[in-house]
């Protein structure tokens, strides 16, 4: 075991304050990355404010992270000093489940071992990288592709694959209309992926005060769905629409904008249940979805996708101590668009 300095809460209605935590001693399928950024996500927040369960403290959220890899174990074989990796929402799963053995270990039926707040196969709590330093068995590390910058990387590996997932499975190409709900930390990614896909994006926000840029980040329309008179005029017209939107909404209205066979793919994710009539659905064959993140190798496709076609999330760098003041401006929309802390600042 050995120390590393790291950010963590205390209990659900405390701010994050500085402390230290135990890593593991390397074993032998075991990578040792020095932590260089860590995206803020807004499930750091639900998780740290015990809004889904109710958690155990002291909590060190981050599972959007970039660093470099300090040390391997003896048996690695895909990952040497100083390569650039990524680490995203699981460190661990059964490996021996159907849906392991289906390739979707992101949906592990003895559930997966999550990068932070859960217990590991060692029995082990696991901490987050809100930290310097994590130790992560080879299997869930991600290689960085030269050309994507950490900094713009890490949110790629939370909010990243969670919208490319749902993208590539309806089929985002040329010639489909899709719409991306709430541009917070997940929709931007959305709209970039989507864009760079060759789909004809629109954003659907709960204001005005984004349209400027979500042109810049590629969608071709903006709607603001406080007017009630906006989504019933999108009565019948996207193929995909993608809830990314942390509290409950009216998703009716939603399913209403969905063309024939269209598809409404939730996975934003309020505490509370959100109810659906059945004629939303019946009327044009429409699909209510969500998804989870996406399996390693979907994480790894997506990289290389965003390597390729040069799409990295939009930040705003912080220092560590500014992290409760980030809290607090994600849960007012008010960040463009993901926070990203310089884990150079933990000291
Ligand atoms: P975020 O940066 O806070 O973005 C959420 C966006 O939703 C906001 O920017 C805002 O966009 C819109 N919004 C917020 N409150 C709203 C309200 N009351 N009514 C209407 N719109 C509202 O959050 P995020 O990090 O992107 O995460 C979004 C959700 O996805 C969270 O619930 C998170 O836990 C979840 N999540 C799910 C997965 C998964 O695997 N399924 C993975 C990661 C995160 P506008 O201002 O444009 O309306
Ligand atoms: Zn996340």
């Amino acid at each position: 075991m050995f120390t590393v300095a790291a950010y963590s809460a205390t209990a659900a209605t405390e701010p994050l304050a500085k402390t230290t935590i135990e890593r593991r001693a390397l074993a032998a399928d075991d990578v040792l990355i020095d932590i260089t950024y860590c995206g803020v996500c807004h499930s750091d927040v639900s998780h740290a404010r015990s809004e889904w369960r109710e958690e155990t403290y002291p909590l060190v959220p981050g599972h959007e992270i970039t660093g470099i890899v300090a040390e391997v174990g003896s048996g690695v074989t895909r990952y040497a000093v100083g390569d650039r990796v990524g680490v995203g929402c699981f460190v661990g799963s059964c490996g021996t489940c159907a849906n392991c053995t289906a390739g979707e270990a992101q949906y592990c039926l003895r559930g997966i071992t999550l990068t932070y707040g859960s217990i590991d196969a060692n029995g082990e709590r696991t901490q987050g990288g809100y930290s310097e330093r994590i130790v992560v068995r080879e299997d869930y590390v991600l290689r960085i592709p030269d050309g994507l910058a950490m900094d713009v990387a890490a949110p790629l590996l939370c909010a990243g694959i969670t919208t490319y997932w749902p993208l590539r499975h309806h089929g985002t190409g040329p010639g489909k209309k899709v719409a991306i709900v709430g541009l917070g930390g997940l929709g931007h990614v959305a709209v970039k992926l989507a864009a760079a896909m060759g789909a004809e994006v629109s954003v659907l926000s709960h204001s005005a005060a984004k349209q400027d840029d979500a042109k810049r980040l590629g969608a071709a329309h903006y709607f603001v769905t406080s007017d009630p008179a906006v989504l019933p005029s999108l009565e019948n017209t996207f193929d995909l629409v993608i809830n990314t939107v942390s509290a409950p909404i009216d998703l009716d209205a939603l399913l209403s904008t969905l063309a024939l066979g269209g598809a409404l793919a939730n996975v934003g994710a309020p505490g509370q249940s959100m109810s659906i009539n059945a004629w939303s659905l019946l009327r044009n064959r429409r699909s209510y979805t969500g998804s989870l993140i996406g399996s390693i190798q979907d994480h790894q496709d997506m990289l290389d996708f965003c390597a390729e076609k040069g799409v990295g999330a939009e930040i705003e760098l912080i220092p560590v101590d500014r992290i409760n003041e980030a809290f607090d401006r994600l849960l007012a929309s008010d960040v463009r668009y993901r926070f990203v802390i310089d884990m150079a600042t933990l000291g």
